[in-house]
């Protein structure tokens, strides 16, 4: 029986949290991953209880919304939060990072980023991860494969 590869159960997870995005301009999810387990995800949003984009609109300051945390920075920050190991974790996000974000996931001691779509891959970023020794690669995810998963015959 076929089964889904943990790459991309663990995207479609990213996706799915991208849908609670609260952001206009771009829906972006996260998952962190540890020995195949998932601990941590987020999306971009607002801080707890702040106003949301999709209600008073993005907060734009030179092209970027600063209304929000990244979706990255807030799954590391879910592990900063309930005291849970980043170190050696690795993360599936639906875009490739923004160098703030890249730079937390590297001082975090997250050992791999897999990506489902380039977005503005910041040169820097790749430097650095290299540096670091971050693996990096590109998982692309086709959310129309879910759909042959979820009604196989027989399940
Ligand atoms: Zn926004
Ligand atoms: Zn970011």
């Amino acid at each position: 029986m076929e089964r889904i590869t943990w790459d991309q159960y663990f995207m479609a997870q990213s996706h799915l949290l991208a849908l609670r995005s609260t952001c206009t301009r771009l829906a972006v999810g996260a998952t962190i991953v540890r020995d195949k387990r998932m601990i941590a995800g987020g999306y971009n949003g607002s801080i707890a209880g702040g106003a949301h984009c999709i209600d008073e609109g993005c907060y734009v300051e030179d092209n970027h919304c600063v209304r929000t945390i990244h979706a990255e920075m807030n799954a590391i920050l879910q592990c900063a939060k309930f005291g849970v190991p980043t170190e050696g974790a690795e993360i599936y996000v639906t875009h490739f990072p923004c160098l703030q974000c890249c730079k937390a996931i590297i001082q975090s001691g997250i050992r791999a980023v897999y990506y489902a779509n380039d977005y503005k891959n910041h040169p820097f970023a790749l430097q650095l991860f290299e540096q670091a020794g971050v693996k990096v690669q590109r998982v692309p995810f086709d959310v129309e494969s879910i759909p042959t998963f979820l009604y196989k015959k027989g399940r």
